[in-house]
Protein backbone atom coordinates (compact mmCIF):
# COMPACT_ATOMS: atom_id res chain seq x y z
CA UNK A 1 0.00 0.00 0.00
CA UNK A 2 1.23 3.35 -0.56
CA UNK A 3 1.74 4.83 2.69
CA UNK A 4 4.17 7.68 4.35
CA UNK A 5 7.72 6.82 4.79
CA UNK A 6 10.67 7.62 6.67
CA UNK A 7 13.76 6.00 7.20
CA UNK A 8 16.29 6.65 10.43
CA UNK A 9 18.80 4.43 12.08
CA UNK A 10 17.15 3.67 15.34
CA UNK A 11 13.39 4.02 16.62
CA UNK A 12 12.32 3.96 19.61
CA UNK A 13 8.67 3.31 20.76
CA UNK A 14 8.39 5.30 23.30
CA UNK A 15 9.12 8.76 25.30
CA UNK A 16 9.00 7.80 28.98
CA UNK A 17 12.52 8.12 30.74
CA UNK A 18 13.34 4.51 29.24
CA UNK A 19 12.93 6.25 25.51
CA UNK A 20 14.32 9.26 26.23
CA UNK A 21 18.09 8.15 28.08
CA UNK A 22 18.35 5.70 24.95
CA UNK A 23 17.46 8.60 22.55
CA UNK A 24 19.82 10.70 24.28
CA UNK A 25 22.89 8.56 24.00
CA UNK A 26 22.11 7.71 20.27
CA UNK A 27 21.74 11.70 19.62
CA UNK A 28 24.63 12.48 21.14
CA UNK A 29 26.24 9.31 19.15
CA UNK A 30 25.41 11.16 15.83
CA UNK A 31 22.84 8.33 15.10
CA UNK A 32 19.36 9.57 12.93
CA UNK A 33 17.46 8.64 15.91
CA UNK A 34 13.34 8.98 16.05
CA UNK A 35 11.16 8.56 18.99
CA UNK A 36 7.51 7.75 17.94
CA UNK A 37 5.38 8.43 21.65
CA UNK A 38 1.07 8.84 21.52
CA UNK A 39 1.70 11.62 23.92
CA UNK A 40 3.35 14.83 24.00
CA UNK A 41 7.06 13.38 25.41
CA UNK A 42 6.37 14.98 29.06
CA UNK A 43 3.08 13.35 29.53
CA UNK A 44 4.60 9.66 29.78
CA UNK A 45 3.92 8.13 32.83
CA UNK A 46 7.49 9.00 34.19
CA UNK A 47 6.54 11.85 35.09
CA UNK A 48 4.36 10.89 37.90
CA UNK A 49 7.17 9.49 39.70
CA UNK A 50 7.48 11.03 43.33
CA UNK A 51 9.73 9.10 45.31
CA UNK A 52 12.86 9.13 44.06
CA UNK A 53 15.72 6.80 42.47
CA UNK A 54 18.17 4.25 44.33
CA UNK A 55 22.29 4.84 43.94
CA UNK A 56 24.56 3.83 46.49
CA UNK A 57 26.16 7.19 47.21
CA UNK A 58 26.40 7.26 50.84
CA UNK A 59 25.50 11.10 51.23
CA UNK A 60 23.51 10.22 54.32
CA UNK A 61 24.37 7.00 55.68
CA UNK A 62 27.09 4.49 54.77
CA UNK A 63 26.80 2.77 51.27
CA UNK A 64 28.03 0.41 49.05
CA UNK A 65 26.62 -1.00 45.37
CA UNK A 66 27.29 -4.54 46.49
CA UNK A 67 24.65 -3.73 49.79
CA UNK A 68 21.93 -2.37 47.02
CA UNK A 69 22.54 -5.57 44.88
CA UNK A 70 21.86 -7.71 48.16
CA UNK A 71 18.87 -5.86 48.73
CA UNK A 72 17.24 -5.81 44.94
CA UNK A 73 17.95 -9.63 45.07
CA UNK A 74 16.29 -10.35 48.48
CA UNK A 75 13.27 -7.67 47.22
CA UNK A 76 13.14 -10.40 43.62
CA UNK A 77 12.18 -13.01 45.92
CA UNK A 78 15.42 -14.24 44.28
CA UNK A 79 13.87 -14.36 40.61
CA UNK A 80 16.04 -11.65 39.64
CA UNK A 81 19.07 -11.99 37.69
CA UNK A 82 21.98 -11.03 39.33
CA UNK A 83 24.40 -10.41 36.66
CA UNK A 84 21.90 -7.82 36.00
CA UNK A 85 21.47 -7.18 39.10
CA UNK A 86 24.67 -6.05 39.75
CA UNK A 87 25.05 -4.37 36.69
CA UNK A 88 22.20 -2.26 37.17
CA UNK A 89 23.11 -1.30 41.01
CA UNK A 90 27.14 -0.89 39.93
CA UNK A 91 25.92 1.54 37.35
CA UNK A 92 23.38 3.76 39.74
CA UNK A 93 25.95 6.63 41.25
CA UNK A 94 26.83 7.57 37.76
CA UNK A 95 23.29 7.49 36.02
CA UNK A 96 22.74 9.55 39.18
CA UNK A 97 25.49 12.18 38.53
CA UNK A 98 24.36 12.24 34.56
CA UNK A 99 21.09 13.17 35.79
CA UNK A 100 23.00 16.31 37.80
CA UNK A 101 24.99 17.29 34.93
CA UNK A 102 21.59 17.27 32.60
CA UNK A 103 19.54 19.50 34.76
CA UNK A 104 17.54 17.65 37.42
CA UNK A 105 17.32 19.62 40.31
CA UNK A 106 17.84 17.33 43.03
CA UNK A 107 16.52 17.73 47.17
CA UNK A 108 19.54 19.21 48.73
CA UNK A 109 21.43 18.14 52.05
CA UNK A 110 22.52 21.07 54.02
CA UNK A 111 26.17 20.46 52.78
CA UNK A 112 25.21 20.81 49.39
CA UNK A 113 24.88 16.90 48.57
CA UNK A 114 21.77 15.47 46.76
CA UNK A 115 19.57 14.80 49.50
CA UNK A 116 18.58 10.67 49.73
CA UNK A 117 15.68 9.51 51.52
CA UNK A 118 14.66 6.13 53.54
CA UNK A 119 12.70 3.60 51.17
CA UNK A 120 11.22 0.08 51.54
CA UNK A 121 13.58 -3.35 51.75
CA UNK A 122 16.86 -1.39 51.66
CA UNK A 123 19.63 -2.16 54.25
CA UNK A 124 23.28 -1.20 55.17
CA UNK A 125 25.99 -4.06 55.11
CA UNK A 126 23.44 -7.04 53.81
CA UNK A 127 19.94 -6.88 55.68
CA UNK A 128 21.13 -4.99 58.62
CA UNK A 129 19.77 -1.45 59.17
CA UNK A 130 17.23 0.58 57.34
CA UNK A 131 19.68 2.75 54.43
CA UNK A 132 19.38 6.23 53.08
CA UNK A 133 19.61 5.67 49.26
CA UNK A 134 16.81 6.81 47.22
CA UNK A 135 17.76 10.22 45.65
CA UNK A 136 14.96 12.59 45.05
CA UNK A 137 13.65 15.62 43.79
CA UNK A 138 10.88 16.95 46.88
CA UNK A 139 8.38 14.34 45.69
CA UNK A 140 8.52 15.14 41.94
CA UNK A 141 11.24 13.08 40.80
CA UNK A 142 10.32 11.56 38.06
CA UNK A 143 9.05 14.89 36.93
CA UNK A 144 12.31 16.48 37.27
CA UNK A 145 13.82 13.77 35.05
CA UNK A 146 11.51 13.29 32.27
CA UNK A 147 11.76 17.06 31.72
CA UNK A 148 15.87 17.39 31.91
CA UNK A 149 15.82 14.31 29.51
CA UNK A 150 13.08 15.58 27.04
CA UNK A 151 14.93 19.03 27.27
CA UNK A 152 18.58 17.14 26.68
CA UNK A 153 16.74 15.75 23.75
CA UNK A 154 15.86 18.76 21.92
CA UNK A 155 19.45 20.07 22.04
CA UNK A 156 20.78 16.76 20.57
CA UNK A 157 18.04 17.28 17.96
CA UNK A 158 16.38 13.60 18.32
CA UNK A 159 13.24 13.95 16.24
CA UNK A 160 9.84 13.17 17.62
CA UNK A 161 6.72 11.97 16.20
CA UNK A 162 4.36 13.34 18.92
CA UNK A 163 1.04 12.07 19.10
CA UNK A 164 2.13 8.89 17.18
CA UNK A 165 0.48 5.60 17.84
CA UNK A 166 2.42 2.62 17.13
CA UNK A 167 0.75 -0.13 16.07
CA UNK A 168 2.94 -2.94 15.00
CA UNK A 169 6.57 -4.33 13.96
CA UNK A 170 7.67 -4.90 10.29
CA UNK A 171 10.30 -7.47 9.57
CA UNK A 172 12.21 -8.56 7.35
CA UNK A 173 11.82 -12.21 5.63
CA UNK A 174 13.55 -13.34 8.14
CA UNK A 175 12.28 -12.23 11.49
CA UNK A 176 14.97 -9.09 11.93
CA UNK A 177 12.58 -6.22 13.11
CA UNK A 178 12.85 -3.14 11.27
CA UNK A 179 10.53 -1.00 12.23
CA UNK A 180 7.09 -0.05 12.72
CA UNK A 181 4.14 0.97 11.16
CA UNK A 182 2.22 4.10 13.54
CA UNK A 183 -0.88 6.20 13.34
CA UNK A 184 -0.46 9.91 13.32
CA UNK A 185 -3.31 10.34 15.88
CA UNK A 186 -4.36 13.85 14.59
CA UNK A 187 -5.14 12.70 10.89
CA UNK A 188 -5.05 9.22 11.39
CA UNK A 189 -2.97 8.44 8.91
CA UNK A 190 -0.76 6.03 9.04
CA UNK A 191 3.28 5.97 8.44
CA UNK A 192 5.83 3.24 8.21
CA UNK A 193 9.25 3.89 9.88
CA UNK A 194 11.75 1.96 9.06
CA UNK A 195 15.01 1.62 11.06
CA UNK A 196 17.99 -0.40 11.09
CA UNK A 197 16.86 -0.98 14.73
CA UNK A 198 13.91 -0.66 16.80
CA UNK A 199 13.40 0.08 20.85
CA UNK A 200 10.53 -0.52 22.86
CA UNK A 201 10.20 1.75 25.50
CA UNK A 202 6.55 1.61 26.13
CA UNK A 203 6.08 1.13 29.86
CA UNK A 204 3.75 -0.70 31.80
CA UNK A 205 0.20 -2.37 31.75
CA UNK A 206 -1.41 -0.71 34.94
CA UNK A 207 -4.66 -0.38 32.91
CA UNK A 208 -5.12 -4.17 33.67
CA UNK A 209 -6.72 -3.12 36.62
CA UNK A 210 -9.21 -1.08 37.82
CA UNK A 211 -7.89 0.39 40.67
CA UNK A 212 -4.59 1.19 39.95
CA UNK A 213 -2.03 4.45 40.49
CA UNK A 214 -1.62 4.24 36.24
CA UNK A 215 -2.69 6.85 33.88
CA UNK A 216 -4.54 5.60 30.84
CA UNK A 217 -2.13 4.99 28.23
CA UNK A 218 -0.41 2.55 30.60
CA UNK A 219 -2.01 -0.04 27.96
CA UNK A 220 1.10 -2.65 27.26
CA UNK A 221 1.03 -1.77 23.93
CA UNK A 222 5.02 -2.76 23.15
CA UNK A 223 4.52 -6.16 25.24
CA UNK A 224 1.51 -6.73 22.97
CA UNK A 225 3.55 -5.91 19.46
CA UNK A 226 6.47 -8.26 20.79
CA UNK A 227 3.45 -11.06 21.35
CA UNK A 228 2.12 -10.45 18.40
CA UNK A 229 5.66 -10.71 16.58
CA UNK A 230 6.41 -14.73 18.00
CA UNK A 231 8.40 -12.85 21.03
CA UNK A 232 7.02 -14.64 24.17
CA UNK A 233 6.84 -12.41 27.71
CA UNK A 234 8.38 -13.38 30.98
CA UNK A 235 7.15 -13.28 34.50
CA UNK A 236 3.90 -12.28 33.78
CA UNK A 237 1.87 -13.20 37.14
CA UNK A 238 4.30 -10.91 38.75
CA UNK A 239 2.67 -7.82 39.22
CA UNK A 240 3.10 -5.46 41.97
CA UNK A 241 0.40 -3.86 44.01
CA UNK A 242 1.41 -0.92 45.85
CA UNK A 243 0.71 -0.94 49.86
CA UNK A 244 -0.33 2.77 49.43
CA UNK A 245 -2.82 3.69 46.93
CA UNK A 246 -5.48 6.43 48.41
CA UNK A 247 -8.57 4.25 49.25
CA UNK A 248 -11.19 3.68 46.56
CA UNK A 249 -9.32 5.74 44.06
CA UNK A 250 -5.86 4.24 42.99
CA UNK A 251 -3.82 7.30 43.18
CA UNK A 252 -0.46 6.79 44.55
CA UNK A 253 0.82 7.86 47.77
CA UNK A 254 4.72 7.53 47.59
CA UNK A 255 7.21 5.21 49.78
CA UNK A 256 8.91 8.22 50.58
CA UNK A 257 5.97 9.13 52.77
CA UNK A 258 6.87 6.74 54.97
CA UNK A 259 10.84 6.75 54.52
CA UNK A 260 10.13 10.06 56.03
CA UNK A 261 8.73 8.35 59.05
CA UNK A 262 5.08 8.31 58.30
CA UNK A 263 3.34 5.14 59.18
CA UNK A 264 0.60 2.75 58.97
CA UNK A 265 -2.52 2.34 61.52
CA UNK A 266 -5.43 -0.19 61.91
CA UNK A 267 -8.82 0.61 63.15
CA UNK A 268 -7.33 0.61 66.59
CA UNK A 269 -4.92 2.66 66.55
CA UNK A 270 -2.31 0.05 66.06
CA UNK A 271 1.23 0.38 64.46
CA UNK A 272 0.38 -3.32 62.75
CA UNK A 273 3.89 -3.79 60.84
CA UNK A 274 5.40 -4.11 64.29
CA UNK A 275 3.99 -7.83 63.91
CA UNK A 276 4.39 -8.44 60.30
CA UNK A 277 8.19 -7.24 60.03
CA UNK A 278 9.61 -6.26 63.38
CA UNK A 279 12.54 -5.18 62.29
CA UNK A 280 11.54 -2.77 59.18
CA UNK A 281 8.48 -2.16 59.98
CA UNK A 282 6.77 -0.08 57.55
CA UNK A 283 9.18 -0.23 55.30
CA UNK A 284 9.32 -3.38 54.62
CA UNK A 285 9.19 -4.75 50.70
CA UNK A 286 6.12 -3.86 49.27
CA UNK A 287 4.37 -7.35 48.68
CA UNK A 288 5.12 -7.63 52.30
CA UNK A 289 3.48 -4.25 53.03
CA UNK A 290 0.10 -4.93 50.66
CA UNK A 291 0.11 -8.34 52.23
CA UNK A 292 -0.52 -7.07 55.74
CA UNK A 293 -3.39 -4.50 54.66
CA UNK A 294 -5.36 -6.72 53.26
CA UNK A 295 -4.99 -9.09 55.80
CA UNK A 296 -5.66 -6.49 58.60
CA UNK A 297 -9.05 -5.36 56.31
CA UNK A 298 -9.91 -9.20 55.93
CA UNK A 299 -10.11 -9.67 59.56
CA UNK A 300 -11.70 -6.72 60.75
CA UNK A 301 -9.30 -4.18 61.65
CA UNK A 302 -9.97 -1.94 58.72
CA UNK A 303 -10.94 1.74 59.35
CA UNK A 304 -13.77 3.72 57.93
CA UNK A 305 -17.29 3.30 58.34
CA UNK A 306 -17.30 0.30 55.38
CA UNK A 307 -13.60 -0.89 57.22
CA UNK A 308 -12.21 -1.11 54.30
CA UNK A 309 -8.82 0.69 54.19
CA UNK A 310 -6.09 1.37 56.79
CA UNK A 311 -4.71 4.66 58.18
CA UNK A 312 -1.34 6.05 57.15
CA UNK A 313 -0.31 8.92 59.97
CA UNK A 314 2.03 12.09 59.31
CA UNK A 315 0.70 14.68 60.94
CA UNK A 316 3.62 13.79 63.26
CA UNK A 317 6.23 14.77 60.73
CA UNK A 318 5.09 18.31 61.53
CA UNK A 319 4.81 21.41 58.37
CA UNK A 320 8.08 21.74 57.50
CA UNK A 321 8.98 18.13 56.46
CA UNK A 322 5.96 17.58 54.72
CA UNK A 323 5.89 21.06 53.04
CA UNK A 324 9.81 20.54 51.64
CA UNK A 325 9.76 17.25 50.99
CA UNK A 326 6.42 16.19 50.32
CA UNK A 327 4.27 18.77 48.70
CA UNK A 328 2.65 16.95 45.93
CA UNK A 329 1.53 14.49 48.51
CA UNK A 330 -0.21 17.05 50.42
CA UNK A 331 -1.58 18.38 47.35
CA UNK A 332 -2.96 14.81 45.89
CA UNK A 333 -4.84 14.40 49.65
CA UNK A 334 -6.26 17.81 49.51
CA UNK A 335 -7.44 17.52 45.90
CA UNK A 336 -9.02 13.90 45.89
CA UNK A 337 -10.02 13.75 49.56
CA UNK A 338 -10.10 17.23 50.76
CA UNK A 339 -7.79 16.04 53.56
CA UNK A 340 -4.50 18.09 54.49
CA UNK A 341 -1.89 15.56 55.50
CA UNK A 342 -0.36 18.12 58.32
CA UNK A 343 -3.52 17.17 60.43
CA UNK A 344 -5.06 14.17 59.18
CA UNK A 345 -4.37 10.93 58.51
CA UNK A 346 -4.27 9.77 54.80
CA UNK A 347 -6.95 6.70 53.98
CA UNK A 348 -4.76 4.10 52.00
CA UNK A 349 -5.56 0.63 50.08
CA UNK A 350 -2.99 -1.44 47.84
CA UNK A 351 -3.42 -0.02 44.44
CA UNK A 352 -1.94 -1.80 40.93
CA UNK A 353 1.58 -0.34 39.93
CA UNK A 354 3.93 -1.77 38.46
CA UNK A 355 4.25 -4.80 35.55
CA UNK A 356 7.48 -6.87 36.96
CA UNK A 357 7.12 -8.88 34.07
CA UNK A 358 7.68 -8.00 30.35
CA UNK A 359 9.43 -8.72 27.36
CA UNK A 360 12.50 -10.94 27.79
CA UNK A 361 15.73 -9.00 27.39
CA UNK A 362 19.78 -9.50 28.45
CA UNK A 363 21.62 -6.47 30.07
CA UNK A 364 22.13 -5.04 26.43
CA UNK A 365 18.50 -4.30 26.39
CA UNK A 366 18.76 -7.04 22.92
CA UNK A 367 15.40 -9.17 23.11
CA UNK A 368 15.89 -12.38 23.63
CA UNK A 369 13.97 -15.73 23.21
CA UNK A 370 14.24 -18.89 25.05
CA UNK A 371 16.50 -21.12 23.28
CA UNK A 372 18.48 -17.99 22.34
CA UNK A 373 20.33 -16.78 25.70
CA UNK A 374 23.49 -15.30 24.09
CA UNK A 375 23.75 -11.91 23.04
CA UNK A 376 24.66 -13.15 19.23
CA UNK A 377 21.23 -15.36 19.11
CA UNK A 378 19.07 -12.31 20.11
CA UNK A 379 16.07 -11.31 17.83
CA UNK A 380 17.95 -8.87 15.57
CA UNK A 381 17.53 -5.36 15.09
CA UNK A 382 14.59 -5.25 18.19
CA UNK A 383 15.54 -3.78 21.85
CA UNK A 384 13.30 -3.47 25.00
CA UNK A 385 14.11 -1.45 27.82
CA UNK A 386 12.22 -0.13 31.05
CA UNK A 387 9.06 -1.10 32.00
CA UNK A 388 7.94 -2.90 29.43
CA UNK A 389 10.99 -5.13 29.44
CA UNK A 390 12.04 -7.83 31.90
CA UNK A 391 15.50 -7.51 31.87
CA UNK A 392 15.17 -9.32 34.85
CA UNK A 393 16.53 -6.98 37.87
CA UNK A 394 13.30 -7.05 39.43
CA UNK A 395 12.43 -10.69 39.80
CA UNK A 396 9.17 -11.35 41.78
CA UNK A 397 9.18 -7.94 43.58
CA UNK A 398 10.45 -4.73 42.55
CA UNK A 399 12.10 -2.46 44.81
CA UNK A 400 10.58 1.52 45.44
CA UNK A 401 13.28 3.49 43.46
CA UNK A 402 14.43 0.37 41.63
CA UNK A 403 12.31 1.05 38.19
CA UNK A 404 13.60 4.50 37.53
CA UNK A 405 16.98 3.32 38.01
CA UNK A 406 16.19 0.40 35.46
CA UNK A 407 14.96 3.22 32.74
CA UNK A 408 18.14 4.71 32.99
CA UNK A 409 21.05 2.14 33.26
CA UNK A 410 19.56 -0.09 30.80
CA UNK A 411 17.52 2.37 28.23
CA UNK A 412 21.88 3.65 27.78
CA UNK A 413 22.70 0.75 28.39
CA UNK A 414 20.60 -0.28 24.93
CA UNK A 415 21.66 2.80 23.19
CA UNK A 416 25.20 1.97 23.42
CA UNK A 417 24.99 -1.64 21.98
CA UNK A 418 22.70 -0.33 19.39
CA UNK A 419 25.22 2.44 18.39
CA UNK A 420 28.20 -0.41 18.32
CA UNK A 421 25.65 -2.43 16.20
CA UNK A 422 24.90 0.64 13.29
CA UNK A 423 28.70 0.83 12.83
CA UNK A 424 28.54 -2.82 11.33
CA UNK A 425 25.01 -2.57 9.92
CA UNK A 426 25.39 0.35 7.77
CA UNK A 427 22.60 -0.30 5.20
CA UNK A 428 18.76 -0.55 5.16
CA UNK A 429 17.57 -3.70 4.10
CA UNK A 430 14.62 -4.63 2.35
CA UNK A 431 11.51 -4.99 4.16
CA UNK A 432 8.92 -8.15 4.13
CA UNK A 433 5.65 -6.30 2.30
CA UNK A 434 3.80 -8.27 3.99
CA UNK A 435 4.55 -7.32 7.78
CA UNK A 436 3.48 -3.52 6.46
CA UNK A 437 -0.19 -4.68 5.10
CA UNK A 438 -0.66 -7.11 8.66
CA UNK A 439 -0.15 -3.57 10.37
CA UNK A 440 -2.71 -1.78 8.43
CA UNK A 441 -4.93 -4.07 8.33
CA UNK A 442 -4.97 -4.23 12.11
CA UNK A 443 -5.95 -0.17 11.75
CA UNK A 444 -8.41 -1.13 8.77
CA UNK A 445 -10.69 -2.85 11.11
CA UNK A 446 -11.33 0.04 13.18
CA UNK A 447 -12.76 2.15 9.60
CA UNK A 448 -15.80 -0.63 9.23
CA UNK A 449 -18.73 0.86 11.34
CA UNK A 450 -20.94 -1.59 12.99
CA UNK A 451 -23.12 -2.05 15.98
CA UNK A 452 -21.72 -4.94 17.71
CA UNK A 453 -20.31 -4.42 21.45
CA UNK A 454 -18.60 -1.38 22.92
CA UNK A 455 -14.80 -0.47 23.86
CA UNK A 456 -15.39 1.25 26.97
CA UNK A 457 -17.93 -2.17 28.10
CA UNK A 458 -15.31 -4.60 27.55
CA UNK A 459 -12.62 -2.59 29.30
CA UNK A 460 -14.49 -1.55 32.51
CA UNK A 461 -15.28 -5.68 32.31
CA UNK A 462 -11.41 -6.65 32.13
CA UNK A 463 -10.03 -4.19 34.60
CA UNK A 464 -13.45 -5.88 37.15
CA UNK A 465 -12.34 -9.72 35.96
CA UNK A 466 -8.52 -9.09 36.67
CA UNK A 467 -9.28 -7.37 40.20
CA UNK A 468 -11.33 -10.12 41.00
CA UNK A 469 -9.51 -12.72 39.60
CA UNK A 470 -5.60 -11.70 39.67
CA UNK A 471 -5.44 -9.42 42.63
CA UNK A 472 -3.06 -9.30 46.29
CA UNK A 473 -4.26 -12.46 46.74
CA UNK A 474 -5.03 -15.36 44.20
CA UNK A 475 -6.03 -19.11 44.14
CA UNK A 476 -6.33 -22.06 41.83
CA UNK A 477 -10.07 -21.88 41.14
CA UNK A 478 -10.75 -18.05 41.27
CA UNK A 479 -7.43 -17.93 38.57
CA UNK A 480 -8.69 -20.82 36.43
CA UNK A 481 -12.72 -18.61 36.33
CA UNK A 482 -10.33 -15.46 35.76
CA UNK A 483 -9.01 -17.29 32.20
CA UNK A 484 -12.36 -18.28 31.24
CA UNK A 485 -13.77 -15.25 31.76
CA UNK A 486 -10.64 -13.32 30.06
CA UNK A 487 -11.31 -15.65 27.20
CA UNK A 488 -14.70 -14.66 27.11
CA UNK A 489 -13.92 -11.38 26.64
CA UNK A 490 -11.34 -11.92 23.88
CA UNK A 491 -13.93 -13.67 22.18
CA UNK A 492 -16.58 -10.82 22.73
CA UNK A 493 -13.96 -8.67 21.63
CA UNK A 494 -14.34 -9.71 17.89
CA UNK A 495 -17.97 -8.30 17.98
CA UNK A 496 -16.77 -4.89 18.76
CA UNK A 497 -17.27 -2.28 16.52
CA UNK A 498 -16.68 1.86 16.49
CA UNK A 499 -20.14 2.90 15.38
CA UNK A 500 -20.59 5.81 13.02
CA UNK A 501 -16.48 6.21 11.77
CA UNK A 502 -17.07 8.89 9.75
CA UNK A 503 -17.64 10.84 13.14
CA UNK A 504 -15.51 8.66 15.14
CA UNK A 505 -12.40 10.61 16.60
CA UNK A 506 -8.91 8.64 16.52
CA UNK A 507 -8.45 8.53 19.80
CA UNK A 508 -11.36 5.96 19.74
CA UNK A 509 -9.38 4.02 17.17
CA UNK A 510 -6.47 4.68 19.65
CA UNK A 511 -8.64 3.22 22.52
CA UNK A 512 -9.74 0.03 20.61
CA UNK A 513 -6.52 -1.37 20.03
CA UNK A 514 -5.41 -0.50 22.73
CA UNK A 515 -8.12 -2.93 24.29
CA UNK A 516 -6.72 -5.50 22.09
CA UNK A 517 -3.81 -5.12 23.45
CA UNK A 518 -4.81 -5.04 26.84
CA UNK A 519 -6.70 -8.08 26.46
CA UNK A 520 -2.99 -10.16 25.11
CA UNK A 521 -1.25 -9.14 28.02
CA UNK A 522 -4.29 -9.51 30.68
CA UNK A 523 -4.45 -13.24 29.53
CA UNK A 524 -0.58 -13.51 29.55
CA UNK A 525 -1.16 -12.44 33.29
CA UNK A 526 -3.63 -14.86 34.60
CA UNK A 527 -2.64 -18.18 32.70
CA UNK A 528 1.16 -17.60 33.95
CA UNK A 529 -0.63 -17.04 37.48
CA UNK A 530 -2.68 -20.06 37.24
CA UNK A 531 0.65 -21.86 36.38
CA UNK A 532 2.95 -21.14 39.02
CA UNK A 533 1.72 -23.17 41.90
CA UNK A 534 4.09 -21.18 44.74
CA UNK A 535 4.36 -18.06 46.71
CA UNK A 536 7.37 -15.57 45.19
CA UNK A 537 7.30 -11.82 45.83
CA UNK A 538 3.99 -10.40 44.68
CA UNK A 539 2.60 -13.78 43.44
CA UNK A 540 0.86 -14.92 46.95
CA UNK A 541 -1.19 -18.35 46.26
CA UNK A 542 -3.28 -18.75 49.07
CA UNK A 543 -3.42 -22.56 48.42
CA UNK A 544 0.69 -22.92 47.63
CA UNK A 545 1.89 -20.28 50.44
CA UNK A 546 5.54 -21.40 50.38
CA UNK A 547 8.00 -20.26 48.28
CA UNK A 548 9.56 -23.83 46.58
CA UNK A 549 12.98 -23.07 45.00
CA UNK A 550 13.01 -26.50 43.91
CA UNK A 551 10.76 -26.24 41.63
CA UNK A 552 10.05 -22.42 40.81
CA UNK A 553 12.94 -21.14 40.55
CA UNK A 554 12.48 -20.50 37.12
CA UNK A 555 11.47 -17.76 34.82
CA UNK A 556 8.43 -18.19 32.88
CA UNK A 557 7.57 -17.53 29.57
CA UNK A 558 4.25 -17.11 28.01
CA UNK A 559 3.48 -17.45 23.98
CA UNK A 560 0.66 -15.73 22.65
CA UNK A 561 -1.23 -19.35 21.78
CA UNK A 562 -1.54 -19.98 25.33
CA UNK A 563 1.81 -22.13 25.46
CA UNK A 564 4.35 -21.35 28.54
CA UNK A 565 7.59 -22.35 28.91
CA UNK A 566 10.50 -21.74 32.01
CA UNK A 567 13.74 -20.43 31.80
CA UNK A 568 16.31 -20.86 35.04
CA UNK A 569 16.92 -18.11 36.42
CA UNK A 570 20.33 -16.51 35.91
CA UNK A 571 21.91 -16.75 39.37
CA UNK A 572 25.75 -15.52 38.56
CA UNK A 573 26.77 -11.98 39.21
CA UNK A 574 29.15 -10.49 36.93
CA UNK A 575 32.34 -9.83 39.27
CA UNK A 576 31.34 -11.16 43.02
CA UNK A 577 29.46 -13.98 44.44
CA UNK A 578 26.33 -15.39 43.83
CA UNK A 579 23.52 -14.71 46.48
CA UNK A 580 22.00 -17.90 47.54
CA UNK A 581 18.43 -17.98 48.07
CA UNK A 582 17.69 -17.62 51.75
CA UNK A 583 14.23 -17.17 54.14
CA UNK A 584 12.86 -13.27 52.79
CA UNK A 585 12.65 -11.83 56.13
CA UNK A 586 12.41 -8.16 57.15
C1 LIG B 1 2.48 7.11 40.36
C2 LIG B 1 3.79 6.42 40.16
C3 LIG B 1 4.89 6.76 40.93
C4 LIG B 1 6.11 6.12 40.75
N1 LIG B 1 7.18 6.49 41.51
C5 LIG B 1 8.38 5.89 41.31
C6 LIG B 1 9.52 6.27 42.08
O1 LIG B 1 9.47 7.16 42.91
N2 LIG B 1 10.69 5.63 41.83
C7 LIG B 1 10.81 4.64 40.90
O2 LIG B 1 11.90 4.09 40.73
N3 LIG B 1 9.73 4.27 40.15
C8 LIG B 1 8.54 4.88 40.32
N4 LIG B 1 7.45 4.50 39.57
C9 LIG B 1 7.65 3.56 38.45
C10 LIG B 1 8.31 4.29 37.28
O3 LIG B 1 7.90 5.63 37.24
C11 LIG B 1 7.97 3.66 35.93
O4 LIG B 1 8.17 2.28 35.99
C12 LIG B 1 8.87 4.23 34.84
O5 LIG B 1 8.84 5.63 34.85
C13 LIG B 1 8.46 3.69 33.48
O6 LIG B 1 9.22 4.36 32.50
P1 LIG B 1 9.21 3.87 30.99
O7 LIG B 1 10.15 4.75 30.25
O8 LIG B 1 9.45 2.41 30.93
O9 LIG B 1 7.72 4.09 30.50
P2 LIG B 1 6.66 5.38 30.55
O10 LIG B 1 7.27 6.50 31.29
O11 LIG B 1 5.42 4.77 31.02
O12 LIG B 1 6.60 5.77 29.05
C14 LIG B 1 5.98 4.96 28.08
C15 LIG B 1 6.04 5.69 26.75
O13 LIG B 1 5.59 4.82 25.72
C16 LIG B 1 4.70 5.51 24.88
N5 LIG B 1 3.82 4.52 24.25
C17 LIG B 1 3.20 3.47 24.83
N6 LIG B 1 2.51 2.78 23.92
C18 LIG B 1 2.69 3.41 22.73
C19 LIG B 1 2.23 3.20 21.40
N7 LIG B 1 1.42 2.17 21.08
N8 LIG B 1 2.62 4.06 20.44
C20 LIG B 1 3.42 5.12 20.73
N9 LIG B 1 3.88 5.37 21.96
C21 LIG B 1 3.53 4.52 22.94
C22 LIG B 1 4.00 6.51 25.78
O14 LIG B 1 3.47 7.57 25.04
C23 LIG B 1 5.18 6.95 26.67
O15 LIG B 1 5.90 7.95 25.98
C24 LIG B 1 6.23 5.12 39.76
C25 LIG B 1 5.13 4.75 38.99
C26 LIG B 1 3.91 5.39 39.19
C27 LIG B 1 2.74 4.96 38.38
Amino acid sequence: MNIRRRKFDALIIGAGGGGLRAALQLARADAQVAVVSKVFPTRSHTVAAQGGVNAALANVTPDNWHWHMYDTVKGSDWLGDQDAIEYMCRAAPRAVYELEHFGVPFSRLADGHIYQRAFGGQSRNFGGEQATRTCAAADRTGHAILHSLYQQNIRARTHFFDEYFAIDLVCDGEGAVLGAVAMEIETGEPILIEAKTTLLATGGAGQLFRTTTNALINTGDGMAMALRAGIPLQDMEFFQFHPTGIAGKGMLITEGVRGEGGYLINADGERFMERYAPNAKDLASRDVVSRAIAIEVREGRGCGPARDHVLLKLDHLGPDVILKRLPGIRDLAMTFLHIDPIEQPIPVYPTAHYTMGGIPTNRFGQVVVPEMQSPEEAVEGLYAAGECACVSVHGANRLGGNSLLDILVFGRAAANHIIAYLKDHRYHRPLNEESVDRALARLARWDEPGDGERVEDIRAELKKVMETHCGVFREQTVLAEGVEKVKALAERMQDVRLRDTSKTFNTARVEAMELENLIDIALATVQSALARTESRGAHSRIDYPERDDQNWMKHSLYFRDGTLDYKPVRIKPLTVESFPPKVRVY
